[in-house]
């Protein structure tokens, strides 16, 4: 061993879904949106001015934080922006779960929480969810340094009640109560509302599914403006200049073709509900989907196996092979075209095996 090498820090990073290169492939393994972004970004982009690029870009964000926080009716000083609501996570997990108290999050949940929790050393427990991936609010009454989960759920496309929320938040005054709607644009609901009465809400958004703009890199937050100044300042500590000058102007773009968006979701919709049709006649199990994905089970297939079998047919899907996930393939909803060729592969492959 070379003497530098116990000075490096060793962590064990997240593991991303594939970006497979094949011109031929079905990509239905990290949730991206299907169709494209509205043509109004694609008309900010075209239009804009390159010598903005010489130039550091606005570091409050403000184009954008004030077409968010227009569109959701809150204050400009209630929206935090970050690249991707990963970067915005990120930035949550070290401004809010300092207590040295143990955080709380479900154990069948987005995958990189566990991550970053070891990446700024905050310890955490994880809490099993019920037989059909419900969150029991009674496990989050314990003291604890701060509860995250997604909602929906990640990988199980499971909504939880806002009864359930709430009771979690009663039972967390004392600490920062984080819900990732990563994907709740394609939901019947939001905890959005809450905010109202729990000033220790932090709820936590992306582009990159509902908007298709994953590679634009764009996540934020709503919450007090308490909750907001204090990611700043951590921000400010950190890169001032998170959000450049495309995204920006992408954004703001994105948000201000609300027809659009609205048409995008509700055609994601349809095929999601088609397809939850094709896979209840092909054998499949699911909890009602309120994500751009599905989480299925077959009572006699093989979910790793079959995952290779449609890998090799370049059909990619997500598979996660731990304890309460391994019988599960969590399936992008991808467009009509797409889905059909997942669904003739399936029967044919349920003929084979
Ligand atoms: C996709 C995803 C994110 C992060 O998305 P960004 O592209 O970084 O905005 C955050 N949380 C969950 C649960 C996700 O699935």
């Amino acid at each position: 061993m070379k003497a530098w090498e116990d000075k490096i820090r060793r962590v064990t990073p997240y593991t991303p879904g594939e970006q497979p290169q094949e011109p031929d492939k079905v990509k239905l393994n990290t949730n991206e949106n299907p169709y494209p972004p509205s043509p109004a970004v694609k008309k900010a982009l075209d239009g804009m001015d390159e010598q903005l690029l010489r130039l550091y870009p606005d570091p409050t964000a403000s184009v954008l934080t004030k077409a968010i926080a227009g569109y959701h009716g809150v204050g400009q000083d209630q929206v935090f922006v970050g690249v991707g609501s990963d970067d915005v996570i990120a930035m949550a997990f070290m401004t809010f779960f300092s207590s040295g108290k143990p955080i709380f999050f479900p154990d069948v949940t987005y995958s990189f929480y566990p991550v970053w929790a070891e990446l700024f050393k905050i310890p955490y427990e994880t809490k099993p969810l019920g037989e059909h991936f419900e969150i029991r609010p009674e496990d989050y009454y314990d003291a604890n340094g701060g509860v995250i989960f997604p909602n929906p759920n990640a990988p199980t496309s499971r909504l939880e009640k806002v009864e359930v929320i709430e009771d979690i938040l009663d039972h967390n005054q004392d600490c920062i109560v984080i819900v990732d709607e990563a994907y709740v644009d394609f939901a019947d609901y939001s905890v959005l509302p809450l905010l109202d009465r729990y000033e220790n809400l932090l709820v936590v958004r992306t582009f990159s599914k509902s908007r298709s703009l994953a590679g634009m890199r764009i996540g934020y937050a709503i919450g007090s403006p308490e909750l907001i100044k204090a990611m700043s300042d951590i921000k400010y500590s950190y890169n001032s200049y998170t959000i450049n000058q495309t995204s920006l102007a992408a954004g703001a773009a994105s948000i201000s073709d609300e027809t659009y968006f609205r048409e995008t979701i509700e055609r994601i919709k349809a095929t999601r509900r088609r397809s939850c049709e094709r896979f209840t006649e092909l054998g499949f199990r699911y909890t009602e989907p309120q994500a751009n994905f599905i989480f299925v089970t077959h009572p006699d297939l093989d979910a790793g196996e079959l995952f290779k079998a449609l890998r090799e047919a370049h059909i990619y899907v997500r598979y996660f092979d731990a304890p309460r996930t391994r019988d599960y393939l969590r399936v992008t909803i991808g467009t009509d075209a797409q889905m059909d060729l997942l669904f003739d592969f399936l029967k044919d492959y349920e003929g084979r095996v």
